[in-house]
């Protein structure tokens, strides 16, 4: 795969950063044995499962599956891509960064992010510069009515617009084109062509991604407006509301300092702001937008708990219901808090204060409760009809939970809120579990039957590339291995070992991190954390794989065969098909069965 560096620098680059070293620059690792261990940064866990394999240099996480090589570490964790991660490791390493040759495309679409990032910056500078000028008292006023002081409008970079033009008379004058404030998103154009700032008259509030780059505002009004109250930086080249959170910059401090317990879900960054005043570092909020799978992906890298904090209105009703499915989903452990009165975040804290709120928080629902009351609130459960109705809906939540003691919790719960007997519960409960299992169940064999096959020879290319790969004393290069492969992966993970065999070294297994994208071929993946069972006769082994290979080969040359007998009618040829028919199922036949 050609990354724009040639593979002479890739190595060097990789030779002079050992991916131990580089690792526990980020976090702490410990060794036991031969390997390294440490909590994986990209799940959240309390015991290690990322292992760092020294020896082959990569790592790979036995909980959530990440794995690659150190480049790849890079990447991933401070949310680079490629050239930057390579660009960061050179620095680490001293060593000069050769020119960049790629796609011409891609190195435009690159310079073109760069300008867009610090376009960005100048920008926000510029709105947080007008809050001196005298044209943003009303900003000032409006700040202040929410009792935020200096040091956290500096802290949030937060400023404002004091009109519709000035801001691109600004950024012409440090050299900014019309086209690139329009795709940094700070600027629309109108009808006529002229261009002005988005977000006019608006207080700036400044987005940040993981890496505390500037990518995007959202520019509140002040006072009322008969449009919406927010307007947010639309998709660009940088800026990305799918998965942007806003407030994941004090979630990453709070977990490097080690006192990020668990992440408040709440609706606006004005909340995410005032909590933050009033000493609350772990609230953040979707970018107006519902929350999404990778949402809920990103913080799963730092906490397990989360808590939903949404407006007690329908719309955060609303948005409560969608977002605990999605975090459900995603494997968090998920808690709903109401507010009482009908008040935001924002308001309650400021009107009662830290300790208030961190014990409403302590009271929050787990999920399945709140679901269950909040069913339980839509019916009238004196009425027998709306009773059953009511035990539906709450049975189908209890159905989804994992274990018969977390069900037997719910249904004690349902039981007190209708008074029927938790037997008859129980038994409505199976009846819908078993409708649903034996459908899965016809599906999942019906796959087995057909995978079986196939099965046997996929493990044996899996063992016979991952013993070659590795080295193992057992293991030799067979021209009939690669006659006999039919994924072009394989066959060039093959290529590159005989290569490696002839000149006499070992084949470098984290080079296949370089060839694929590891992480998402499982078929590589787990050849490169193939699994060697100890004490097996693997010359044996070894040997029994290849029959597999060739016997599997050999296979379909007749079917193929057999399929062009079908099309033949001249009875010379189809002797001559049938011959070498009979002559291949012989040999097969001499294989074994
Ligand atoms: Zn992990």
């Amino acid at each position: 795969m050609d990354k724009g560096f040639s593979q002479d620098f890739i190595e060097k680059l990789k030779q002079n950063n050992d991916i131990v070293t580089t690792i526990s620059k980020y976090i702490n690792v410990t060794r036991k044995g031969k390997t390294w261990w440490a909590c994986c940064p990209f799940h959240f866990e309390k015991t290690p499962s990322f292992a760092i394999n020294e020896i082959e240099q990569y790592y790979h996480c036995f909980g959530c599956g990440a794995s690659g090589d150190v480049i790849n570490f890079v990447c991933k964790y401070e949310s680079l891509d490629f050239y930057d991660a390579c660009k960061k490791l050179a620095e680490y390493a001293n060593m000069e960064l050769p020119e960049y040759h790629n796609d011409d495309n891609l190195i435009k679409l690159k310079k073109k992010r760069d300008r867009i990032y610090n376009l960005l910056v100048d920008a926000a500078k510029y709105y947080y510069g007008n809050l001196k000028k005298p044209e943003a008292t009303p900003a000032l006023e409006y700040l202040a009515s929410r009792k935020l002081d200096m040091s956290i409008i500096k802290e949030y970079g937060i400023g404002y617009s004091i009109g519709w033009h000035d801001i691109v008379t600004h950024l012409k004058s440090l050299g900014y084109t019309e086209d690139e404030m329009i795709d940094a998103g700070v600027c629309d154009r109108y009808e006529g062509g002229k261009i002005s700032d988005a977000y006019g008259k608006r207080i700036i509030f400044p987005i940040f991604n993981l890496m505390g780059n500037v990518v995007g505002f959202s520019g509140r009004v002040i006072g009322k407006a008969d449009f919406a109250k927010y307007k947010n930086t639309a998709q660009t080249l940088v800026f990305d509301k799918s998965s942007l959170i806003y407030g994941i910059n004090e979630i990453k401090k709070a977990k490097k300092q080690g006192v990020l317990k668990e992440i408040v879900i709440v609706e606006g960054q004005m909340d995410v702001i005032s909590l933050y005043k009033s000493g609350v570092q772990n609230a953040v909020a979707c970018m107006g937008t519902a929350l999404t799978a990778s949402h809920a992906k990103n913080l799963k890298r730092f906490a397990d708990k989360v808590i939903l904090c949404f407006d007690g209105d329908n719309a955060g009703k609303k948005a409560t219901l969608r977002s605990i499915e999605i975090l459900v989903n995603a494997g968090l452990l998920v808690y709903v808090v109401t507010i009482p009165d009908g008040k935001d975040p924002d308001e309650f804290v400021n009107a009662f204060g830290k300790s208030a709120w961190d014990e409403m928080l302590s009271n929050g629902l787990y999920w399945v409760e709140f679901l269950i009351k909040d069913f339980a609130s839509n019916y009238d459960l004196s009425k027998p009809e709306q009773k059953t109705k009511f035990i539906a809906d709450a049975l189908n939540v209890i159905k989804s939970l994992g274990s018969e003691s977390e069900q037997e919790i719910y249904l004690k719960m349902v039981q007190q809120m209708t008074n029927i007997n938790i037997s008859v519960l129980k038994s409505d409960l199976t009846k819908l579990g078993t409708q649903n299992v034996t459908q899965e169940d016809i599906v999942e064999t019906v796959d087995n039957k057909i995978n079986l096959k196939e099965n046997s020879y996929v493990k044996s290319v899996k063992f016979i590339i991952a013993s070659l790969l590795y080295k193992k004393d057992y293991a030799k290069l067979d021209d009939r291995i690669i006659s006999n492969l039919y994924n072009s992966d394989y066959v060039k993970i093959y290529k590159y070992i005989e290569n490696e065999y002839q000149n006499n070294r070992k084949p470098i297994v984290s080079k296949l991190f370089d060839m694929f994208d590891v992480e998402n071929t499982s078929d590589i993946y787990d050849i490169v954390n193939y699994n060697f069972v100890a004490g097996d006769d693997n010359n044996k082994h070894f040997e029994d794989c290849l029959n597999i290979l060739i016997k599997t080969g050999l296979s379909s040359q007749i079917d193929s065969l057999t399929a062009k007998l079908a099309k033949v009618s001249d009875n010379n040829e189809r002797m001559e098909i049938m011959q070498e028919i009979k002559k291949l199922i012989a040999e097969k036949n001499n294989r074994g069965k």
